[in-house]
């Protein structure tokens, strides 16, 4: 993939404002949706086929200060995608920028992508029987664009660029930051092949409830790259073998029944 993109959330720049979830509705026409108001600034809680991106909210209290830590959540855009490899549609495919996109002429609401995405992204729309995720804004990179989510946001919290430049900047500004958020990471999957949405997270991943070393389920290789590629195979060979057993067993059982009274017959000479 040479034309490899990604986007860098950096955490320590976040301030929390959502417009970057604003923006996705805007640009996409997805509709705005009732919330809950709970105790927390926190207003989505989870993905919906409506709601593709937004912001969590954890309060912590250190060194007798307050201290608010964010977190941008979308689809990761994993290079090993396990939607993509549980789809058995071909309906989830990487764009030329690396980015993961559902194609809803193909899918057919199964749901394999929403039970196997390694970061429970996918929703199935009830009314469409569609799944629906963050898309990577493909009609604006195509065009030279930034994804509207990082268009808008104005403290650069996310940047957008080639996968090589996102990379080399992400390891300089966790250098930057280190001494005064000692507990930041790099977040990138590495089993993964990378996010295409990497982090400096201000905390380790189960803080924010990532698994720590995700990887694709063996499970989900198995079917991708053996039982589908070969299943064809499988399946063509057990009816062949099937066949070929039911007229070899036809055949004997044609021969016994017509043998038995012939039998007789023979058995006189017994
Ligand atoms: S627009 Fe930027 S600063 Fe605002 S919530 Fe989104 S990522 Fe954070
Ligand atoms: S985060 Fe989930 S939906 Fe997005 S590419 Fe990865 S496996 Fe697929
Ligand atoms: S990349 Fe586009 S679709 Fe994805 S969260 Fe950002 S604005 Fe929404």
């Amino acid at each position: 993939m040479a034309d490899r993109m990604s986007v860098l959330f950096d955490a320590s720049k976040c301030t929390a404002c959502q417009a970057c979830s604003i923006a996705c509705k805007q640009w996409n026409s997805l509709p705005a949706e009732k919330t809950t108001l709970t105790s927390s600034y926190q207003t989505h809680q989870t993905f919906t086929p409506q709601t593709w991106t937004f912001i969590t909210f954890k309060e912590v209290w250190a060194n007798n200060k307050m201290e608010w830590l964010f977190f941008k959540k979308q689809c990761m855009h994993c290079a090993e995608a396990a939607c993509l490899k549980a789809c058995n549609h071909d309906a989830i495919s990487h764009t030329d920028k690396g980015f993961v996109v559902i194609d809803h002429e193909k899918c057919i609401g199964c749901g394999y992508c929403v039970t196997n995405c390694t970061f429970n992204v996918p929703r199935i729309h009830p009314k469409t029987n569609k799944a629906y995720k963050c898309t990577g804004c493909p009609e604006r990179v195509s065009n030279g664009l930034k994804p509207a989510c990082v268009q808008t946001c104005q403290p650069e919290a996310l940047v957008y660029g080639t996968r090589d430049e996102i990379m080399a900047m992400a390891k300089n500004r966790l250098e930057k930051i280190k001494p005064l958020h000692p507990q930041a990471v790099l977040y990138d999957a590495p089993k993964l092949e990378g996010v295409n949405f990497t982090y400096i997270l201000l905390r380790e991943p189960e803080f924010y409830q990532l698994p720590n070393d995700p990887a694709v389920p063996v499970s989900v290789d198995i079917w991708k790259d053996f039982i589908r590629p070969f299943g064809g195979l499988a399946i063509a060979g057990a009816v062949l073998a099937t066949t070929v057993g039911f007229i070899k067993t036809r055949g004997q059982t044609t021969e016994h029944d017509y043998a038995s009274p012939k039998g007789k017959e023979v058995g006189k000479d017994e």
